[in-house]
Parts: C-alpha cells; sequence; structure tokens
C-alpha cells in the first residue's frame, strides 16, 4: 500500500498544503499506541532475517525543523531492534577534519553494512538546507562556487541524487523521512523545554534563532523535497504535531518496505543437510 505521505516523483509537492496534523479519522492515541507496538514487534523479527539473508543495508534518514521529535522518534521506532543491528549517527556543524572533504564524505563512512540498518539523525541534506539558508557556511568549504549561488543547489541535487542511485544499485534501500511539524506546535514544544525542568537541557537559544528563518527554512525544504524524492530514494512528509501517529506512520513504511524485500533466511545445501543429520546423531549419542 503506497503511503498518503510520499512525496510524489513528478515535483508536484506542495509543501504549503502538506498536513501537519493527523487525518480527522486517525486511531486515537491509546490505539496508536497499540499500533505502534505490534510494528516494533513486526520490525524486530523481520530484522533478524533481514541480517541473516544479508543481502541488503537499510539506510533510514531523517531531516526536521528542531523539535519535531527526531529523536524521539527514532528512539521508539527502533526500540525492539537488536542494537547489534542498527546504527544511528548523528551529523552536526562538520569538523574541521570534515570540512577537508566533499560533502558526503562524512555520511559515506557511516553507511550501513549489508545486513544493518543505519539511520542518519540530519544527513548531506543538511547541505541543501541549513547551508542554503545560511550561505556563509560555505566559506569553511572553500569549494569552487558557481557565478550564480542558486546555482549551487541544483548541482547539489543531482549530485545526491546520483549518489542515492549508485547505493541503490549496490543493494541499499533507502527510505526518508521528513517530520513536517507545523511552527505553532515547535512554539509550544519550545515553551515547554523552557518551562519543565526535566526538558531544559533540550532548549539551545540557538533554536530560536533558526526559528526565524522558518519561511527560508520551509522554502529551502519544498525545494530538496521535490528535487530528490526518487523511486530508489523516496521521501515521506510524515505530520509531526501528533508523535504517536508520526511513530506509527513511520514504523508501518519501514515495515511494509521490509516486507516487500521477500526477506529469506539462507537455506542449507543438501550435502550441509547431510552433515546436521550426522552432527545431530553425534549428540543424541554423547553419555
Ligand atoms: P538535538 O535534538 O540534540 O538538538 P540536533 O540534531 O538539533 O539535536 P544540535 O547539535 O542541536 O543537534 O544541532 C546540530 C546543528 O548542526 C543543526 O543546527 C544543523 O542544522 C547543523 N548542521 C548539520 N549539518 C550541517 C552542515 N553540513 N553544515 C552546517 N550545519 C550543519
Ligand atoms: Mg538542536
Amino acid at each position: 500500500m503506497i503511503s498518503p505521505y510520499l512525496v510524489p516523483f513528478d515535483q508536484s509537492f506542495d509543501l504549503s498544503s502538506s498536513p501537519t496534523t493527523p487525518p480527522a479519522d486517525a486511531p486515537g492515541k491509546k490505539a496508536l499506541k497499540k499500533e505502534l507496538k505490534d510494528l516494533v514487534d513486526e520490525l524486530d523479527e523481520l530484522q533478524r532475517v533481514f541480517y541473516a539473508d544479508d543481502r541488503f543495508s537499510l539506510l533510514l534518514v531523517f531531516q526536521a525543523m528542531d523539535a519535531a521529535g527526531k529523536d524521539s522518534t527514532i528512539r521508539s521506532v527502533l526500540s525492539g531492534v537488536n542494537p547489534q543491528g542498527c546504527q544511528v549517527y548523528s551529523f552536526k556543524k562538520p569538523s574541521k577534519e570534515e570540512l577537508e572533504h566533499d560533502f558526503l564524505w562524512r555520511t559515506a563512512k557511516c553507511l550501513p553494512e549489508r545486513g544493518r540498518i543505519g539511520v542518519f539523525n540530519r544527513s548531506y541534506y543538511e547541505e541543501t538546507l541549513v547551508v542554503r539558508v545560511h550561505p556563509e557556511y560555505l566559506q569553511g568549504q572553500r569549494i569552487q562556487m558557481p557565478e550564480n549561488l542558486d546555482d549551487l543547489w541544483p548541482e547539489r541535487y543531482r549530485a545526491i541524487r546520483e549518489h542515492e542511485r549508485h547505493l541503490a544499485n549496490n543493494n541499499t534501500v533507502i527510505l526518508k523521512f521528513w517530520l513536517n511539524v507545523s511552527k505553532e506546535e515547535q512554539k509550544n514544544r519550545f515553551l515547554d523545554r523552557l518551562q519543565r525542568p526535566e526538558k531544559n537541557w533540550k532548549f539551545e537559544a540557538g533554536d530560536l534563532t533558526e526559528r526565524g528563518y522558518w519561511d527560508d527554512y520551509m522554502h529551502a525544504y519544498q525545494d530538496m523535497l521535490n528535487a530528490t524524492s526518487t523511486e530508489v530514494a523516496p521521501w515521506y512528509a510524515i505530520p509531526a504535531d501528533d508523535k504517536p501517529f508520526m511513530r506509527k506512520e513511520v514504523a508501518r513504511i519501514i515495515v511494509d518496505k521490509l516486507k516487500s524485500l521477500q526477506l529469506q533466511y539462507p537455506k542449507i545445501s543438501s550435502e550441509e543437510q547431510a552433515k546436521f543429520t550426522q552432527y545431530e546423531a553425534q549428540l543424541l549419542g554423547e553419555e
């Protein structure tokens, strides 16, 4: 079943009409939590076969404005998965070493191996988002700049599409989630961080500064989502104002994708089977 939140591949995505809240007929909180629990269990089962099958890697990319719930979504959706089969990486401002390389270098080093799930909490997409909103970051990159700065973003989209196509051709399954929180809900969550002592540590003054650039970010997101949602690396624009709904929806998309891969436990050959029978007899014959 195709998710209603899939960003279409024909550049027709309109961010301003993309919902930040669940549909009116969405189940209640309790039912959503139960659904998430069932999906988390299913994901655990699927991940075991995924690991044994050892043909594919799964890359999950998360992008969002601050306080949209990236961290908690990653935590709750992957809560049932064997930690050995899953790697989460967060990408912050690039380090001095990272700036010595092209913009795909630091994430490429963290791509999941076969049989593993890799999660990118922020990603190379920041290079078309925060860097577009604050082009002064480009100075640290010492790249060849086009005459017109506007020509840089389509070039980065092209590089990203080609990178993702290459990964897909080499058995990396890619799913990308944009957690679409409204400006109003972000305000509530920032206020919550200021007002609740156990959440104070999450508040950063810099997040308020970025909020001031909301419209610039939305413009960059709209452009980026249209340019980089492809068959092999689709984006999903998930309503993020309601956390239980968002988590359930993300889990559902991942589970559906894994199911479609027809994963199998490796089958043993008839010679191996014969040996197994021998070993079995040996063990049973022990004193
Ligand atoms: P938290 O939930 O802990 O706040 P976070 O992902 O917001 O998680 P921070 O350390 O607060 O982590 O912020 C990371 C910052 O790094 C973001 O503002 C992001 O835009 C910025 N960043 C990420 N990648 C790049 C990049 N390539 N160039 C410049 N800034 C970047
Ligand atoms: Mg932050």
